[in-house]
């Protein structure tokens, strides 16, 4: 049987080197080819002219350059965000957001076709697990961003946020690998702070997190301030209780010394009121935290409501004033074309 084809977004630059030089070439091939898949981005390996003949021949035998083809991408209204409906080589899809914020060029990336947690609230909860994405498909996604912003004459991607399809703990390896690939300083070059991992709370995962001092934001979904609030909300927290949780956000924050975010979909009538907000105040009070407050978007599956822009504004300012807890409210972009937080939903089956 002929051993499956290494995908060469999912490899250090350690490791294309090593491969390059165990074919017998010279390293300066590496360092070509390096070059044409992270400064260059091409997308296929005619596109490599000063990578020789012999090498390609070898390359083409024994890799694949993992690109993602296009099924789809839409534009918001606002043109402030894309979305692309990308095909993995087994013909699922998944999602992957561009953003414009605030002067800033964003790559929303998922971590898995589906998800395993359920959380009632979310498209991608609310269509199950398919797979686990590998380290070059995660790669691959942040690739494609950066292609389409060289095409249409944009500024370099600077910022990450795995806020895309799936729970990033649940697929830890993968993850961490992508991250240490899209963060070499001879390659896409994503700066560590600017790199947010966002989980529903997978306590295992950010202990290890802490373990391993990884560098990146972390930001928890955590949405109640109760545990019975926050099981109707968010299944997972069956296993991974919001005491326990507490205590290994707390343990995360002292070991690293870096501030949590703290994710809380705002939905009208269930935790959107000034008694929630006290509530969550006083969970957070003297953590390094900061709540970043996201209206609920629209879903197939959930019928709730984001709730007014007053009620956010007050929820704010009792965090602000009652508790000093630094906060934001998420603006609600792209969700036009279903590309908000929450939304992503392609056909994985
Ligand atoms: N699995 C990870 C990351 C992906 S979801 C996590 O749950 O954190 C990114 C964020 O969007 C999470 O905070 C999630 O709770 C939130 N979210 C999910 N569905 C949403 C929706 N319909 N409206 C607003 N936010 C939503
Ligand atoms: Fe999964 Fe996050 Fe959606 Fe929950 S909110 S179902 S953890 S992607």
């Amino acid at each position: 049987m002929t051993p499956p084809l290494r995908d060469l977004y999912g490899l250090t630059r350690e490791e294309v080197f090593a491969l390059v030089v165990s074919w017998g070439f010279s390293p300066v091939h590496a360092a070509r080819l390096w070059n044409y898949l992270y400064w260059e981005l091409v997308d296929r390996f005619d596109a490599m002219a000063e990578v020789p003949p012999k090498v390609r021949v070898r390359l083409v035998a024994e890799t694949r350059l993992g690109v993602l083809p296009t099924a789809l991408a839409t534009d918001s209204n606002d043109g402030f965000t894309r979305k692309f409906l990308l095909t993995l080589p087994d013909q699922r899809q998944i999602e992957t957001v561009l953003m414009r914020f605030t002067g800033r060029v964003t790559a929303c990336v998922s971590t898995q076709a589906g998800c395993a947690m359920g959380c009632v609230f979310c498209a991608t909860g609310q269509m199950g697990f398919t797979r686990h994405l590998t380290a070059g498909e995660i790669v691959a996604q942040m690739v494609h961003v950066a292609r389409a912003l060289r095409r249409a004459g944009e500024s370099r991607l600077r910022n990450i946020v795995l806020m895309g399809m799936g729970e990033p703990l649940h697929n830890y390896d993968a993850t961490m690998r992508a991250l240490v690939i899209a963060r070499d300083s001879s390659g896409l070059s994503l700066g560590a702070e600017r790199i947010t991992l966002s989980t529903v709370g997978v306590i295992p995962g950010i202990l290890r997190l802490a373990k391993e001092n990884q560098p990146l934001h972390l930001a928890v979904s955590l949405h109640a301030a109760t545990q019975a609030e926050r099981l109707a909300l968010v299944p997972a927290a069956k296993a991974w209780p919001l005491d326990e949780l507490m205590d290994a956000c707390r343990t995360y924050s002292e070991s690293t010394g870096r501030r949590i975010f703290y994710e809380w979909t705002l939905i009208e009538g269930k935790n959107d009121s000034a008694d929630h907000a006290h509530a969550v105040g006083r969970l957070l009070q003297g953590l390094s935290a900061q709540v970043n407050l996201i209206p609920l978007n629209p879903t197939q599956g959930y019928g709730g409501s984001p709730g007014k822009t007053e009620e956010a504004k007050t929820f704010q300012r009792i965090l602000g004033e009652v508790y000093g807890l630094p906060s934001t409210v998420r603006q609600r972009r792209g969700i036009d074309i279903a590309a908000g937080c929450g939304q992503l939903a392609a056909s994985v089956r």
